[in-house]
């Protein structure tokens, strides 16, 4: 079958490779049928990222259709239409019963494609337990709102749960690229006052204001945590979540988390050798009372069949997100470099096959 892969780092190649096989009765084979390419591909593919074996394929946001389906999968048969989400754990993994879903039985073994097997840029992918994966895909559903639920809103959701955001919190949300923007939907939904959005592409900023950011921060306008605590009256925001930006962000959000109460919470993923720095004085000498986490999104059936009633009720409207649309499998090599060159009016790209 066709897949396009990492041939070596920075550089992307179709080849052909072995068609997956049922491999236990709970497994199903699925073909995408739409894909979205992710920051955290480019990340990977062209930023040195996480290290991956030569002619890798890639990829992890999907819509797909069931092509086989083990004999112990009891919802889902073939022709049935899914969403699947980004993060698929096996649920048999003990480390479930702690409720750790995202590193269950060591780092990022709650993520499957393009970690522990080949990824969703393929003609054909290998889901390991279908039942507690996979969500059914109503016919009358938006393509674009139904696939952003499979990762980037979940993420960003998962970002405003770990800030522990709460009625009249201020938040500041750094990078409002499209993790970035849900973060900020989630943020108003869960009671946030004063949504500060870091962010400077027009796009984005039209977007933040509409999901419900109170005021955009721009690096342009002067030193962003100078602005944040004058924004906040000198006491910093009640928490922050860092959608964007490199290590220096990392350290940005901490000085401007407040202190005794503040959370910090991370979705970046960090390309290069620079190590993450807790600046001392803004940890105030070890005694600050802020609380940093670094997550993963939240995957599994409940999980985004959860997020996607969100979608089917009005809540929220990731589709919006989707500023860039094509057609056909080969197409998904321009969606990569236009995620990767970033022109101003790009959200997110989607390819229908
Ligand atoms: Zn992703």
């Amino acid at each position: 079958m066709k897949a396009y892969a990492l041939v070596e780092p920075g550089r992307m190649e179709w080849l052909d490779v072995a068609k997956p096989i049922i491999e236990s009765d709970y497994s199903a084979i699925l073909k995408p049928i739409v894909i979205s390419p992710c920051s955290s591909d480019v990340h990977t593919i062209f930023e040195h990222g996480s290290v991956k074996p030569s002619n890798w394929v890639m990829g992890h946001e999907c819509l797909g259709e069931v092509v086989e389906a083990g004999n112990l999968v009891k919802d889902f048969k073939p022709g049935d239409k899914v969403l699947v989400p980004s993060i698929t754990p096996n649920w048999r993994d003990l480390g479930i019963q702690d409720g750790n879903f995202t590193h269950p039985s060591g780092p990022f073994s709650g993520m499957k494609f393009s970690i522990s097997r080949p990824g969703i840029f393929a003609e054909y992918f290998y889901v390991e337990d279908a039942d507690t994966s996979l969500v059914h895909m109503p016919e009358d559903v938006s393509l674009g709102a139904a696939l952003m639920c499979v990762d980037v809103v979940t993420t960003g959701f998962t970002g405003v749960e770990a800030a522990e955001i709460t009625f009249g919190d201020t938040v500041c949300v750094l990078g409002i690229g499209p993790i970035g923007l849900m973060a900020v939907a989630g943020a108003k939904l869960r009671g946030a006052s004063e949504i500060l959005a870091v962010g400077t592409r027009p796009a984005c900023i039209d977007l933040a204001k509409e999901f419900g950011a109170t005021q955009i921060i721009s690096y342009k306008d002067g030193n962003i945590v100078g602005q944040v605590l004058e924004a906040t009256r000198g006491k910093g925001v009640d928490a922050s979540i860092i959608a964007g930006g490199n290590q220096d962000t990392f350290s940005q959000a901490i000085y401007m988390t407040c202190y005794g109460t503040g959370r910090i919470s991370n979705l970046n993923y960090y390309v290069g050798d620079k190590d993450l720095v807790i600046p001392k004085t803004a940890w105030a000498n070890g005694m600050a009372g802020k609380t940093i986490r670094g997550e993963l999104c939240k995957g599994g059936r409940v999980r985004i069949e959860r997020l996607f009633s969100m979608v089917q009720c009005g809540r929220i409207s990731p589709e919006k997100l989707i500023t860039h649309t094509y057609h056909g499998f080969e197409e998904l090599e321009t969606a990569l470099h236009i995620m990767r060159d970033k022109p101003k009016e790009l959200v997110k790209a989607m390819v229908i096959i």
